[in-house]
C-alpha cells in the first residue's frame, strides 16, 4: 500500500508588487480528504492556490509534497508531481471540442495513459461524455465547470486545487459540481476547494481554513466550522 501523499503549506508569503496579500499562510491537504478554504472576497484564496501550483512566486514560506519542497519548480513540474489546479474562470478553449479540451490535460501523459484516462473523466461526468464532440465555447456555465475539472483530472493529480467552481451557477448545478468534487476524494485524490458558497462547501468538505487577511484566522472540520458563532455570523448569514 502507497502511502499517503500531503501537501504541506508553511508560513506563505506573497503579493503583488508592492501590495503583500498572503502573511504567514499554512495548511495541510492529504490525499483522500476535500478541505475548504474559507474567507470573504480578497482574503488571498485565489493567491494561495496560484502561489502553491507555482504560478505566482512567493516570497517566502514552503510548500512541499511529501516532504519535498516544491520552491523553484514551475507549474508544469508541479503538475507532472501530482499537483493538479483549475483555476477561477475555467480558461477553456473555447473553439476546441470537450474531448480536445481534455487531452489538453495530459499533454504529458503516453497515449495509452490517455485513453484510460478519458474513460474515467467520462464515467465521472457522463454530461461531457453526451457531448464529447461538442465545442466546449457552447457548453453550459455548469457542463464547462465540470470540463475544467475533468482537464485537471486528466493529468492524474494527487492534489486538486479548485479555485471558485459554483461562481456563475445555480444552486441546483453549483451542488452538482461539488458533488463530483466529493467524488473525485472518494477515488482517493485530495481536493483543496475555494468557494464562495460557504453552506455548500461545508456539506462536501471533511475540514476547513477561514483565511482573513491573507492568514489562517480559523480551522477545524467541516462540522465545527459550520456550528462556529463567527462563521456563522460572517459567511453563512444566520
Ligand atoms: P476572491 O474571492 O474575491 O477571489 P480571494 O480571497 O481569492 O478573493 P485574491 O484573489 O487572492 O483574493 O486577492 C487578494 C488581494 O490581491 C486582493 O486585494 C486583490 O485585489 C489583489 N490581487 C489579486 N490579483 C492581483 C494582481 N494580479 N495584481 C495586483 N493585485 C492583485
Amino acid at each position: 500500500q502507497e502511502a499517503t501523499l500531503k501537501l504541506t503549506v508553511n508560513d506563505l508569503t506573497a503579493g503583488y508588487g508592492k501590495a503583500q496579500v498572503l502573511f504567514g499562510l499554512g495548511l495541510e491537504v492529504a490525499e483522500g480528504e476535500l478541505v475548504a478554504l474559507l474567507g470573504a472576497n480578497g482574503a488571498g484564496k485565489t493567491t494561495a492556490l496560484r502561489t502553491v501550483s507555482g504560478l505566482l512566486r512567493p516570497w517566502a514560506g514552503s510548500v512541499d509534497l511529501d516532504g519535498q519542497s516544491l520552491l523553484g519548480f514551475s507549474a508544469a513540474r508541479r503538475a507532472r508531481l501530482g499537483l493538479g489546479h483549475v483555476p477561477e474562470g475555467r480558461q477553456l478553449f473555447s473553439l476546441m471540442s470537450v474531448e480536445e479540451n481534455l487531452l489538453l490535460g495530459a499533454a504529458f501523459l503516453a497515449w495509452s495513459g490517455k485513453s484510460d484516462q478519458l474513460e474515467r473523466i467520462y464515467a465521472l461526468f457522463p454530461r461531457l461524455a453526451e457531448r464529447r464532440g461538442q465545442m466546449a465555447g457552447t457548453l453550459s456555465g455548469g457542463e464547462q465547470q465540470m470540463l475544467a475539472i475533468g482537464r485537471a483530472l486528466m493529468g492524474k493529480p494527487r492534489i486538486l486545487m479548485v479555485d471558485e467552481p459554483s461562481l456563475g451557477l445555480s444552486p441546483k448545478l453549483a451542488e452538482e459540481v461539488l458533488s463530483t468534487l466529493s467524488q473525485v476524494k472518494k477515488e482517493g485524490v485530495g481536493v483543496l476547494l475555494v468557494e464562495q458558497n460557504v453552506a455548500l462547501s461545508l456539506e462536501v468538505a471533511d475540514r476547513g481554513y477561514v483565511v482573513e487577511h491573507g492568514r489562517v484566522v480559523l480551522q477545524g472540520s467541516a462540522k465545527e466550522l459550520a456550528s462556529d458563532e463567527g462563521v456563522q455570523k460572517a459567511y453563512l448569514a444566520l
